[in-house]
């Protein structure tokens, strides 16, 4: 079973349904430790990604993507914007030409992504961000790719899961939640939990469900 540009829009439009139902949940967490704007911004940002690529006839995906980064990093401010921009921006790349991919060839893209995000931010395991997500998630993803899809993207909603509660006991280094250092203690990190819907999506779009 592959991934097509249709499945990938899928499950952006899943991203896009999942963040609306979440939008109060991801401001809450945001309003504990940041400043309460990574609901309206991931809101706003899947809105416009959705409203920009549905219905559109892509010759690749690294248009695809192209056209969801540049979307993404022009309309959601604060660090959120051009840290998923530069996600998909490097998945584009990675992707190219391709109008098809693996589980496997699309785990090593987003693991692209991922490199991309911690050079970015400067940030890596453990600094209580979407990075404590987004690793775990890729390596599970990566690791069980070969066992054939499901199982795979099972794996990696597990791990994105433990990932993003991993968050809640760290002490924030990166961003916002930073300043409040040991008092970011406690809380669940919203990058994390965006990401964690992320990766759920695009599981629900390859198993359709
Ligand atoms: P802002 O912090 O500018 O208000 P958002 O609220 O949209 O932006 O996004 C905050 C999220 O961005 C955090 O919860 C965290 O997961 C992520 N983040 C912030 N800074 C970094 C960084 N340096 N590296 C990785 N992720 C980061
Ligand atoms: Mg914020």
């Amino acid at each position: 079973m592959m991934f097509d540009m249709r499945i990938f829009i899928v499950a952006l439009e899943k991203f896009k349904a999942l963040i609306e139902e979440k939008n109060s949940f991801l401001t809450d967490l945001d309003a504990a430790i940041g400043d309460a704007d990574h609901g309206i911004n991931m809101k706003r940002g899947a809105a416009r990604v959705v409203e920009k690529i549905s219905g559109k006839d892509y010759a690749d995906c690294g248009e695809l993507f192209r056209d969801v980064a540049m979307t993404i990093m022009s309309v959601v401010g604060g660090s959120g914007g051009p840290l998923y921009g530069t996600f998909f921006m490097k998945v584009a790349q990675k992707l190219g030409t391709a109008t098809e991919v693996s589980t496997e060839e699309l785990a090593d893209a987003m693991t692209e992504g991922l490199a991309g995000v911690m050079s970015l931010g400067n940030s890596s395991v453990g600094d209580k961000t979407m990075v404590d997500t987004l690793t775990p998630a890729l390596e599970a993803l990566r690791k069980n790719a070969a066992q054939g899809g499901e199982a795979a993207w099972n794996s990696a909603v597990s791990a994105a899961e433990r990932g993003m509660e991993s968050t809640v006991s760290l002490v924030s280094r990166r961003g916002r939640s930073s300043y409040l250092g040991e008092r970011s203690v406690g809380h669940q990190d919203p990058g994390a939990t965006s990401s964690f819907y992320l990766i759920s999506s695009f599981r629900d779009a390859f198993l359709n469900k």
